[in-house]
């Protein structure tokens, strides 16, 4: 077995990305055997595909970097991978992440930070020597492993933009899809409400071709959106998704700039790319519109009370006893008391940050704090929803009555990260430290949350360098369920 043809050619696969990980701590375990079904006549054969650690496989372990979920590996493989095996990809691995995909940095991980593997283009300093940044979180790794040329592409999940940052630190494509297009089966919960399955690659086609394997309604999903409701998104969508590819120009298309997603915190060598990729916009066509989301500045402490809430309820499961692995309590502890065996399991098998995200959600929906912050949280949600419909030329399906906006735009375009990557911390990130760290770490999402809690397809495009010779994104955001024309004008932006 060792030296058929499948095996040796697993191996070489092996020995490539081991060499390409030593590095970059992206990929956190590979397969000794990769496993491909069907003929070259699959839409995906030939694709290899790393999958992030939060989504269930049955040949990989699934840990989600926590050393709650160390020694799991999943009896079953969630629909997104068995839609990927299904096409002819060859799975080759599990990316680092965030430990339940909470994070910004890819630092809060058992497996140890992920290196951001991109290389300024007159670096000529050596690896070791190098400046050591961050490849974002929380998939971080699913980023880094296709910018180092581990893989074609790498699913991973986007709850507040963890797909859109990393993909915008590292240079590559990320997309975030409508929320219920990718079925959620077999993928660890952090934020029901927000968690959505996307795919990195390094271009738009590639990104595509993964997105059209899987986006498919899946009866075990509870939030799938219904063939119908697709097939009203794509017919709302239908006569400008189809003239963008077909002509690959973008007369007729408006392209709105939210003046909101241009904040304080916004590097100012971010403006000169995106700037730049406005010009280019027009240039092929594109009417460029100013328009407002004034809800804007709420989201993200939005989606921190909401994200943790459904967080602390998700993580509930991890007991030691039915979910997670089991610490025996110190010797004169009474063992006889769940809520000693309990505390004992959690507490070690949790890190900081999701200890703390536990903590502040359990708050946000205790009876004293429930009003003033998970429904005033929910409140922020809607007018933020409310604030996309009115500039969106396409109606929402999802919302009855909703009148499309003659004047409206097709498209959003604005900076995906307020910054280009930062440097990796020296020490680890202490979630209670009062340095600002953890807080600079929560801004990085400013950008990215609003389309998280609308539910909204957004994709991150490379956008040349900033001042500092390192990549900076775009972003595309279109109305729910018009994932085709993002791409599409994402591929114009390339
Ligand atoms: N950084 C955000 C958080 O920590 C987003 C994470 C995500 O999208 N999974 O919640």
């Amino acid at each position: 077995r060792a030296g058929s043809p499948l095996a040796r050619r697993s191996l070489s696969w092996r020995h490539s990305i081991e060499t390409k990980n030593a590095n970059v701590n992206a990929m956190i375990y590979t397969p000794r055997e990769v496993s491909r079904t069907g003929g070259p006549e699959l839409p995906l054969s030939g694709f290899t595909v790393a999958v992030k650690d939060n989504i269930c496989t049955s040949a990989m372990p699934t840990t989600c970097s926590s050393a709650m979920l160390r020694q799991f590996v999943s009896p079953f493989d969630a629909t997104v991978v068995r839609l990927l095996q299904e096409s002819g990809a060859a799975i080759v691995g599990k990316t680092n992440c965030d430990e339940f995909g909470m994070g910004s940095m890819n630092t809060f991980s058992i497996h140890g930070p992920v290196v951001n593997p991109y290389q300024p283009a007159d670096s000529t300093t050596p690896w070791f020597e190098r400046e050591r940044r961050s490849a974002g979180g929380s998939s971080g790794g699913s980023a880094a492993a296709v910018a180092a040329g581990m893989c074609d592409a790498a699913l991973a999940t986007d709850t507040g933009g963890s797909i859109r940052l990393p993909a915008s630190y590292c240079g590559v494509v990320g997309l975030k899809p409508s929320y219920g297009l990718i079925s959620r089966w077999g993928v660890v919960s952090y934020a029901d409400s927000l968690d959505c399955v996307g795919v990195m690659a390094k271009t738009v086609d590639s990104v595509a071709k993964v997105f059209t394997a899987l986006s498919l309604y899946d009866p075990h999903d509870p939030t799938a959106a219904s063939s119908a409701t697709r097939q009203a998104a794509s017919e709302a969508s239908l006569t400008i998704s189809h003239s963008i590819p077909s002509q690959g120009s973008l007369h007729g298309v408006r392209v709105g700039i939210p003046q909101e997603y241009f904040p304080a915190e916004l590097h100012p060598s971010i403006v000169q790319p995106v700037r730049k990729m406005l010009q280019h916009l027009r240039s092929r066509g594109a009417t460029l519109v100013p328009v407002s989301l004034p809800s804007t500045p709420y989201a993200l402490s939005a989606y921190y009370v909401l994200s943790s809430a459904e967080a602390s309820s998700n993580m509930a499961r991890y007991d030691g006893i039915q979910y997670g692995s089991y610490v025996e309590p110190p010797p004169g502890m009474d063992k006889t008391k769940t809520a000693n065996v309990y505390a004992y399991t959690r507490s070690a098998g949790f890190g900081a940050e999701v200890q703390k995200r536990i903590l502040l959600g359990t708050y946000a929906l205790s009876a004293d704090a429930f009003d003033n912050y998970f429904l005033q949280a929910q409140r922020v949600r809607k007018l933020i929803r409310a604030d996309f419909d009115r500039v969106f030329k396409i109606p929402n399906v999802l919302q009855e009555g909703g009148t499309p906006s003659s004047e409206g735009v097709h498209v959003l375009v604005h900076p995906s990260a307020i910054r280009t990557a930062p440097p990796l911390p020296s020490r680890d990130l202490d979630p209670d430290a009062e340095d600002g760290a953890i807080l600079d770490a929560y801004v990085q999402d400013v950008l990215t949350v609003p389309a998280s809690l609308a539910g909204l397809p957004a994709v991150s495009i490379p956008a040349g360098v900033g001042d500092d010779g390192w990549p900076v994104g775009v972003s595309v955001v279109g109305q729910w369920g018009c994932d085709d024309v993002v791409l599409a004008v994402g591929k114009i932006c390339e």
